[in-house]
């Protein structure tokens, strides 16, 4: 048979495509959260806590003690490509914030009932807004209200108008609750984004199910990176970890002459299990300038070191906080910012394997002396 007529080609309206833009970041309510609190961090916050019920996906609320929004910017907070953070495409080769695409508020806005009530340091008292589609929803307008300086941004109703998403998450979100204590944990078992210990000692979370008094997780602003690891997956793991250091200068290239401003230079810490580690299952943690990432040759490389001084041991447990000149890092890869790239990969995952293994053997030979003695 001879194929059908052409079906015409329309323009779609705007909102649809927003929408489904919209769906790209935010897959779920973990995502939602994770763009929340990077926007805490960045706003300076050392206080954010969290309130979630079914799994973030009937409410979400993120309350931080941060610089608040001032009242002229509340019109542009849910726009698209609006952003605090970057003016220019060069200021991406130093960008110091987590966000910078003005994407994420406008995103949630777009699947979402989103409000927020905000105060400035200073202010004689908050503002109050809610977003629809992208825009401030006026009338009513900003409100003014009683408030604390810092932000409360409340998300309701999350893919009320995405049907097909909306069906995908099990009754209850237990599931999606379980993903987004995850976030926050670092836990030893499971992936996601994890930031109660890499913003230690700076700032403390807490996360609580509405109408519940126990908080599910709650750090305090000056506990140490240890202290919220042993709080949060206890002594056992917290006894078995390694401090790792490395810091070092690269190689430099075309691209990362020695005398680039800020060098071809590695700064990593963090914690490694050592070879007395008997947990089941591992992890690892991975920031690289302030942004939770997956880096396979990284991880592929440290569990080799682990295997070539123990085979058959357990799976080690690592949180790397890994810094970068910003110019050698390519943070522009995807929407949801999962992924970095960065120059000479091969020889800081070399780097940093080498200090693995040379601090497990230290921790190895000082303990086979200390019983030898
Ligand atoms: P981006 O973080 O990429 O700039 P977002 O959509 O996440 O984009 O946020 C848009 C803007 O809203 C930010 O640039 C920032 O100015 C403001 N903002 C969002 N959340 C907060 C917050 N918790 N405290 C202060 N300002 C915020
Ligand atoms: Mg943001």
């Amino acid at each position: 048979a001879a194929p059908p007529a052409p079906a015409p080609i329309r323009q779609l309206p705007e909102a649809v495509v927003h929408r489904i833009a919209a769906g790209e970041v935010i897959q779920r309510p973990a995502s939602a959260l994770k763009e929340m609190l990077e926007n805490s961090i960045d706003a300076g916050a050392s206080r954010v806590s969290v309130t979630v019920k079914e799994g973030g996906l009937r409410l979400l609320q993120v309350a931080d003690d941060g610089s608040g929004v001032a009242r002229s910017d509340l019109p542009l907070l849910c726009v698209r490509h609006a952003t605090s953070k970057l003016r220019a495409y060069e200021d991406l080769e130093t960008i110091a914030t987590l966000g910078f695409r003005g994407e994420a508020l406008a995103s949630i806005s777009f699947v979402a009932h989103l409000s927020v009530t905000t105060m400035t340091r200073g202010a004689q008292h908050a503002w109050r807004a809610s977003y629809q589609d992208g825009a401030l929803l006026d009338p009513p307008g900003a409100k003014p209200c009683a408030g604390v300086p810092g932000t409360v941004l409340t998300v309701e109703d999350l893919f009320f108008n995405v049907p097909t998403r909306r069906k995908a998450f099990r009754a209850g979100g237990s599931e999606e609750g379980a993903l987004i204590l995850d976030l926050l944990q670092a836990r030893v078992f499971g992936g996601g984004t994890r930031y109660a210990v890499w913003a230690a000692p700076r700032v403390g979370f807490t996360l609580r199910r509405q109408g519940e008094s126990r908080a599910d997780l709650a750090t305090s602003p000056g506990a140490s990176r240890l202290d919220v690891v042993r709080a949060i997956h206890g002594p056992d793991l917290a006894a078995c970890l390694l401090p790792l250091a490395v810091s070092r200068g690269l190689e430099p290239t075309a691209d990362l002459p020695a005398d680039a401003p800020g060098g071809p230079h590695l700064r990593a810490e963090g914690f490694v299990t050592s070879l007395a580690w008997t947990g089941r299952r591992g992890a690892l943690v991975l920031f690289i300038n302030g942004r939770c990432v997956e880096c396979g040759p990284l991880k592929r490389g440290a569990e080799a070191v682990y295997a070539s001084l123990l085979p058959k041991g357990p799976k080690p447990w690592m949180f790397l906080d890994v810094a970068l000149p910003p110019r050698q890092v390519e943070v522009n890869v995807h929407p949801t910012k999962r992924e970095v790239g960065f120059l000479g990969q091969d020889e800081i995952v070399d780097a940093i394997c080498r200090e693995l293994e040379a601090t497990l053997l230290a921790a190895m030979s000082s303990r086979t002396f200390a019983t030898e003695a």
